[in-house]
């Protein structure tokens, strides 16, 4: 009899699945989620428009005219195609799978989205972080160095980063593209509605380089899904390892009726960057607690003791990221979503119960 221990890669019976904490009942600021919903008029019409959709039909591949109005809406540049994914996790699965020749590698700045290193270890590419300075800015020697040595297929930047919320100096981004010549650097925007700055205008400017976003951290982490944008010449390609309907008809739709309101998640936007920079005043005040520049809707605080605030938190009901493990750079520090301003009062109330009076 066969059983999964014999069938499976031995890598992956030595893994464990992504985890995602159970936040029932409680403040869930772990996850960059936007804590607004939608307005219940537009919910309404949404639903109404909802209705109209075929189930029956398998959704269109390729859809022109979704892909049109996003092309628009996102100021994508001309000359660049988009491909779009189930979340920009399937895009970086669909790189990592069409670059996977024998012994290529990956680089990207440590500690940083877990999801690269992953895609690349599922697709049999090596991986190779170059960790951050201490500040948590790009380390562009390091990286230029790690490019010049490995070669790599892919090198990722997010702009943005995540967890440390630093958004990269461009002239270091520069020099990094510029030294990759026989790489591709994908410039990932997950975050872009909170860091307004991007690369976006520049997507075709560059041979090596495509910019990915998504809707997550916008206000649809539900609906899955990202987009990728660059010069045909890639986009083609990475189609190739999409499947075939990978973005289903009510996302499609859901991404249709809202791209005509973008104005209502804008200005849930704008009021997370105003939340941030009040929670980064008050975190702050705290003693002994350090606050690192964030350019995304989350801030990386370090804490005398991440395992105790983690623990702290959760008896107060709010579910934040404890990241200290992932890499040594972040020792004792932790991740906290921006959400309202009655959740981050909470989020605030519980951190003081930390502080020696
Ligand atoms: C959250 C996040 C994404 C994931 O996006 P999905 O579209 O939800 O799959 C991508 N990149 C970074 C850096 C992120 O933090």
């Amino acid at each position: 009899m066969t059983t999964a221990q014999d069938i499976i890669r031995p890598d992956i019976l030595a893994m464990t699945s992504y985890p995602v904490p159970d936040a029932t009942g409680l403040i869930k600021l772990d996850a960059m989620e936007n804590p607004h919903t939608l307005p219940a008029d537009l919910a309404e019409r949404l639903g109404a428009h909802l209705a109209g959709v075929a189930l029956n039909r398998y959704p269109a591949p390729r859809p022109a005219e979704l892909l049109a109005k996003l092309k628009r809406a996102m100021h994508v540049p001309a000359a660049c195609d988009v491909l779009l994914g189930n979340g920009s996790d399937e895009l970086i699965s669909m790189m990592s799978v069409a670059c996977s020749k024998p012994g290529a590698k990956v680089v990207a700045p440590v500690p940083g989205f877990v999801m690269y290193e992953m895609s690349a270890k599922f697709a049999h590419l090596e991986f190779i972080g170059v960790p951050l300075k201490a500040d948590f800015t790009l380390d562009a020697d390091a990286m230029i160095a790690a490019i010049d040595e490995h070669a790599p297929a892919l090198v990722y930047l997010a702009y943005p980063n995540n967890p440390t919320g630093t958004l990269f100096d461009d002239a270091d981004m520069e020099r990094v593209i510029a030294a990759a010549k026989k790489s591709l650097v994908v410039i990932d925007e997950a975050y872009q509605p909170f860091a307004e700055k991007s690369w976006m205008p520049r997507a075709a400017d560059f041979d090596n380089v495509v910019v990915m976003r998504t809707v997550s951290k916008l206000g649809l982490a539900g609906i899955r899904l990202g987009y990728m944008a660059g010069r045909p010449s890639w986009i083609m390609q990475f189609d190739k390892v999409r499947p075939p309907y990978n973005i289903n008809v009510l996302t499609q739709a859901t991404a249709d009726f809202l791209l005509d309101h973008l104005d209502v998640l804008d200005a849930q936007a704008s009021d997370l960057r105003a939340q941030r920079a009040k929670l980064a005043r008050e975190v702050a005040a705290l003693p002994g607690v350090i606050v690192f520049p964030s350019a995304g809707n989350f801030l990386l605080v370090r804490v005398p003791d991440a395992a105790v605030a983690f623990e702290t938190l959760l008896t107060s009901r709010v579910l934040i990221k404890n990241v200290s493990k992932m890499h040594p750079l972040l020792a004792n520090c932790v991740r906290l979503t921006v959400g309202t301003a009655e959740e981050n009062a909470q989020m605030v109330a519980a951190l003081r119960k930390l502080a020696p009076n």
